[in-house]
């Protein structure tokens, strides 16, 4: 069986528990997870004709991008920079964090989910900046984990990416 280690990444409260979670388990909580520590859900995915083992790695609690280590991202064969569209700042801290992963798992597919689209009228992100993300190559998926828009896209799109590599 092929297993494939993602991990979540993106500043903190920006929803990468919530989105795995609604993957996972089909819930979304509007409790806040304070767990300190390093999760591993597992999900099973159908991708290009493969059973695929998905390892989901989420870092609980005060995940403070500063404090994510090469060891979490090591093996990874993939993942997601999470973004909250309703704050800007979380576009700079997942474009740094990027730049992090690329020295630890240099080349591996990632996607960048701008999450919250159920709050689109709130949101600083706006159209040209996920333009702009774009014109740099990156895939961006807009996904709800409060109404589940586009996460089975999402975590299927990544599995895909790893496969085909
Ligand atoms: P994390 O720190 O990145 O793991 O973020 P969490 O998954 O803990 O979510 C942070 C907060 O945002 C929680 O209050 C969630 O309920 C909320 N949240 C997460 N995803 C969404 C979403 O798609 N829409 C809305 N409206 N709230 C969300
Ligand atoms: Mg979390």
């Amino acid at each position: 069986m092929i297993k494939k280690k993602v991990c979540m990444l993106g500043a903190f409260a920006v929803g990468k528990t919530s989105l795995v979670q609604r993957y996972v388990n089909s819930i979304f909580s509007e409790k806040y997870q304070t767990t300190i520590g390093v999760k591993i859900d597992q999900k099973m995915v159908r991708a290009g004709g493969k059973e695929v083992n998905l390892l989901l790695w989420d870092i609980h609690g005060e995940d403070n991008f500063q404090k994510v280590k090469a060891s979490y991202l090591t093996g990874a064969s993939g993942y997601f920079i999470v973004m909250d569209g309703t704050r800007r700042d979380t576009l700079k801290v997942g474009l740094e964090l990027k730049n992090m992963a690329d020295t630890v798992v240099k080349g591996v597919p990632y996607l960048v989910l701008v999450n919250k689209s159920d709050l689109k009228e709130e949101w600083e992100i706006t159209d040209t900046d996920i333009a702009d993300l774009k014109d740099m190559g990156i895939e961006v998926i807009l996904t709800s984990a409060k109404e589940g828009t586009k996460v089975e896209e999402a975590f299927l799109r990544l599995t895909e990416l790893m496969i085909n590599k």
